[in-house]
């Protein structure tokens, strides 16, 4: 199967009145997490490059994406569309081949997450020269022997952005979420639901009711997985394995292992840190197995990229570091089963406070996740 990404149009100038060009470029947006000596480092990258190698192109879209406006590219898309010749799998790695060189070495190991990579269209168009027709400037003197060729290789757009009827597949409800949505909510019947290829799927849901009554409430994934090359399938192993030590009150520890994420887009560093704190708190999962009352911080981290970060999340409470890291390849972490959980948090001027778990999340750093 194809892999499936999206195709993205950049604006032009409203004042080009001539058929438009769009030559394609790659995009990767995303978290890149790195274990390297000095722990696991995290970096927020949005880059581009060719998808056609040409010497007339520029080599990346540059800012291009983030002063104008994207829209999805359809069938409906007018203009001339050329043909990427870089296949998706070449440019993933040459992504990862140019990013590495800003990571100190050795790496040990490295996730992406985000939205991996999607196709952008500029739009160019000829008069005399090969023109921008974003910023309306000239990008070639005169017309290049071997640039007809380029031209040449266009393809029609076709719509791949399936629509999906968001009526709650239980009760016939419309649901709740925004475009990014990684869950869509059902108020009527009390219900989540994921995307998938297939339709949505149920999600199982609880909200803890137990961390107080507050206003707003943030989800999280909590992810049962099955871990090769280590022992850890018990909340002892992992004690053992972080150097936690056991609570006093606490007998049983047979309980089964589960790593935490946060559901929601925040920077790298806070989603890091968010689910340190939470896997190591491994609460019990007491409350009401419904939406929480409140406002609700829509989860659109999907569960299959929080999946992504768990030999992170891994590397980042492991102790001592020196003896994990090198054994990290040998390292298989397979998330099996996931549950959406809302906690209530209450808020000042400036956080979220989640007063018995006493974490903390600044408002500024969820509204500059936003675009993320
Ligand atoms: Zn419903």
């Amino acid at each position: 199967m194809p892999p499936t990404y999206f195709r993205y149009l950049l604006p032009h100038n409203p004042t080009v009145d001539r058929e438009l060009i769009y030559f394609p470029f790659w995009r990767f947006k995303g978290i890149l997490y790195s274990c390297v000596n000095a722990g696991v480092v995290s970096r927020f990258v949005d880059s581009s490059q060719q998808a056609i190698k040409s010497t007339h192109f520029p080599f990346s879209a540059g800012i291009r994406p983030q002063v104008g406006k994207l829209t999805f590219a359809t069938e409906k898309s007018k203009g001339r569309f050329l043909r990427p010749d870089i296949p998706y799998a070449d440019a993933i790695n040459l992504f990862k081949t140019s990013l590495a060189r800003f990571v100190p070495k050795p790496i040990y190991h490295q996730s992406y997450i985000g939205e991996i990579v999607s196709l952008l269209y500029a739009p160019f168009y000829l008069s005399g020269r090969l023109f921008d027709a974003m910023q309306n400037k000239p990008v070639t003197s005169g017309i290049p022997d071997n640039l007809e060729d380029t031209l040449s290789r266009t393809e029609k757009i076709e719509n791949r952005t399936r629509l999906f009827a968001t009526i709650c597949p239980a009760c016939g409800w419309d649901l709740d979420g925004e475009k990014d949505a990684a869950v869509l909510i059902c108020k009527n019947c009390q219900t989540a639901w994921q995307p998938t290829k297939k339709g949505f799927k149920k999600l199982p849901l609880i909200c803890l009711t137990e961390m107080g009554r507050f206003k707003t409430s943030f989800p999280f994934w909590r992810i049962a997985a099955d871990v090769d090359g280590v022992s850890m399938g018990s909340v002892a192993d992992f004690r053992r394995l972080a150097n936690i030590s056991q609570p006093a009150e606490e007998k049983d520890t047979e309980a089964r292992f589960h790593f935490w994420v946060p559901a929601f887009k925040v920077r790298p560093k806070m989603l890091l840190t968010l689910s340190r704190r939470l896997t190591v708190a491994q609460i019990p999962v007491n409350g009401d197995k419904k939406l929480p009352e409140g406002a609700m911080i829509p989860a659109n981290l999907p569960v299959t990229e929080a999946a992504q970060t768990l030999k992170i999340v891994f590397a980042e409470l492991v102790r001592p570091s020196r003896i994990y890291f090198p054994r990290l390849s040998q390292i298989q972490i397979v998330a099996r089963q996931a549950l959406l959980v809302y906690i209530p948090f209450n808020e000042d001027h400036h956080d979220y406070i989640q007063p018995k778990l006493n974490i903390g999340i600044g408002k500024k750093l969820l509204k500059l996740a936003e675009n993320m």
